[in-house]
């Protein structure tokens, strides 16, 4: 059976809107009164102070800054920008910069380590670099490794707010100010004979069903259609402007849409917050007064359970109207808890995929309530769903059957990069393979039980296994090894290893800790493996395929533990 989301006209793009690029083109940010108040020429006013950017200034910087890498880098159409940074409000700067000139954008985590930047600089085919402070000299190394040499680094910083520089790598200011010299370069746009549809804007980073990271492939339509679905579901108080606080990071699907578009669609504002810091956070969600918090299950957690939270309850509860969670599932147990701190808080939960361009579900504002609060809501406007069953391939199910839940809609993405084969898998006939089991029920919400795919999420964020057990079994003492994911109370999941040991070595803890700090020596914090396990041998099908599924059902009902 099909599941129809409500039809509306608002997520169908017009004609004209088809012919539009990010967000920037359907805002009424440049005409309206916000635009009149803030647009005081950046072109003299550029200082170093950056603490708050109009969408205007956004713009102009923009502007400048895509002229500058039009000039310099000979920057074309079609290639990628990678941005490779924490959150600041000069990321949207270079964002719009490359889109501007119909360069795609590349996000991605700048706590990587050299061989995981090295990997998606080669799987994004980065032309241009945008590298925060604090992931520079991992950058410098990984740019001269893949070839593409540090003259095309670029830090996300201002002219002169860098100190101790490095030959031959600029700041994003001193281009910007270089910018001011050039003949400013012509914006792109969409071409005459093609849509939005086939434009990609976008690549974001997702293992999908199985495998490495791949760059998921998003069209400037799948943004502005996000758009305007989220819109639909979206309260503001009366007399309020739409404002909410970054604390999702930018590069991931989430923080793209929610923190850089959907703020400038909706014409409201976007508070950064630079480095995640708890207390920060609190305190800044009550100065600010922030109604609605888009947050990861395990920050909801900390609001709940954390003693630092404590002193900022009676606050929060004033000012916070509306508790969003997603990226990962969360548990009966803390939204119980949330409902007992904050009982006249609306709750309500996003859920989708980096493939789904961020929802597929979402609770409507006739069900922001603690009592839809274990549902995901219901599908977003002009997005079809059907639960395909797991045993029998393909079978369509009715309401209340459990099985895959697959999408269709404007926000699906186009595919992966260079990649057929994965994208002939996971996008079949316009329908999206989400990896994820649960079932609609009668009243149309999605119940989301199960991940068949071999994602791990760690605190809302990735982790291939695959990628673990490639660097796993480059050790020495391996000889077959197979990563799966376990519950952990705080993170959600984190990794697991199960080991082979080669002949002759000695299982023990010794080996263990050798191969938890080898993990920890070459990929970023949230990726670091939990646990060893040593088993005689990995549960392989009769062609050699790993069954993680064995291994799985093995650590849910306790035998993989102790
Ligand atoms: P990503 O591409 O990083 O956004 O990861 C997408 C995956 O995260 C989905 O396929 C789900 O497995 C999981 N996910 C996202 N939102 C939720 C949610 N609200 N509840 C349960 N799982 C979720």
């Amino acid at each position: 059976q099909m599941f129809p989301g409500k039809p509306d006209v608002g997520a169908l793009l017009t004609k004209e809107q088809e012919k539009q690029v990010g967000a920037m083109a359907v805002s009424v940010c440049g005409t309206g009164s916000l635009a009149d108040d803030v647009r005081k020429g950046v072109r003299e006013r550029y200082t170093s102070t950056l603490a708050s950017l109009s969408f205007p200034q956004v713009r102009d910087l923009a502007t400048l800054l895509s002229t500058s890498l039009v000039n310099l880098y000979d920057l074309q159409p079609g290639e990628t920008v990678s941005l490779f940074a924490g959150n600041s409000i000069l990321y949207p700067v270079a964002m719009w910069a490359a889109v501007r000139v119909g360069a795609r954008v590349n996000g991605a985590n700048p706590a990587h380590g050299v061989e995981e930047m090295c990997e998606a600089l080669r799987v994004a085919g980065t032309r241009v670099l945008f590298v925060g402070l604090e992931g520079l000299s991992v950058a410098l190394e990984a740019v001269e490794q893949v070839g593409l040499g540090r003259q095309r680094v670029v830090v996300l910083c201002e002219e002169g707010e860098w100190e101790g520089k490095v030959q031959g790598v600029r700041s994003l200011g001193e281009l910007v100010e270089l910018g001011k010299t050039l003949p400013e370069a012509r914006e792109w746009s969409i071409p005459p004979d093609l849509s939005n549809k086939d434009v990609c804007g976008y690549l974001n980073f997702s293992s999908g069903t199985t495998g490495k990271p791949k760059a998921v492939m998003l069209s400037h339509h799948n943004i502005i259609a996000q758009c305007h679905q989220l819109a639909q579901q979206q309260v503001v108080s009366p007399g309020q402007r739409y404002k909410i606080l970054a604390v999702m990071p930018l590069f991931h699907i989430t923080g793209l849409v929610r923190f850089c578009h959907y703020p400038v669609f909706m014409n409201g504002e976007c508070l950064m917050l630079p480095k995640f810091d708890f207390t920060t956070m609190l305190q800044t969600i009550i100065k600010y007064e922030i109604e609605e918090l888009i947050l990861v299950p395990p920050i909801m957690i900390r609001i709940v359970k954390d003693s630092a939270a404590r002193p900022y309850l009676p606050k929060l509860r004033e000012v916070v109207k509306r508790w969003s969670s997603g990226s990962a599932p969360i548990s009966p147990e803390i939204i119980a808890l949330l409902q007992r701190e904050f009982p006249n808080a609306g709750f309500r939960q996003g859920y989708g995929a980096t493939e789904s361009t961020a929802c597929i579900s979402a609770h409507p504002p006739s069900h922001f309530d603690y009592k839809y609060a274990t549902t995901v809501g219901k599908l977003m406007a002009n997005t079809t769903a059907k639960v395909i069953s797991l045993t029998d391939s393909g079978v369509e199910l009715g309401p209340n059957e459990t099985g895959e839940i697959c999408a269709k809609g404007p926000q699906i993405a186009m595919g992966y990069l260079d990649n057929e084969v994965a994208t002939r898998e996971t996008f079949k006939n316009d329908w999206f393979h989400t990896g994820d089991v649960g079932h609609i029920d009668d009243e149309g919400l999605l119940h989301i039980s199960d991940r068949i795919k071999e994602m791990i999420k760690v605190k809302g964020q990735q982790v291939a296994p695959a990628e673990l057990e490639d660097l796993l079994l480059g050790h020495e003492a391996v000889e077959d090894v197979a990563v799966v994911g376990i519950v952990d109370e705080y993170a959600g999941e984190r990794p697991k290893a199960v080991v082979v040991l080669k002949q002759g070595v000695e299982t023990g803890e010794t080996v263990g800790r050798e191969l938890l700090e080898w993990v920890k020596e070459k990929k970023v914090r949230y990726k670091w493996i939990k646990e060893v396990e040593f088993v005689k041998e990995i549960p392989k099908s009769a062609t050699g395929k790993l069954l993680r599924r064995v291994l799985r059902d093995r650590e849910r009902s306790g035998v993989g533990r102790g």
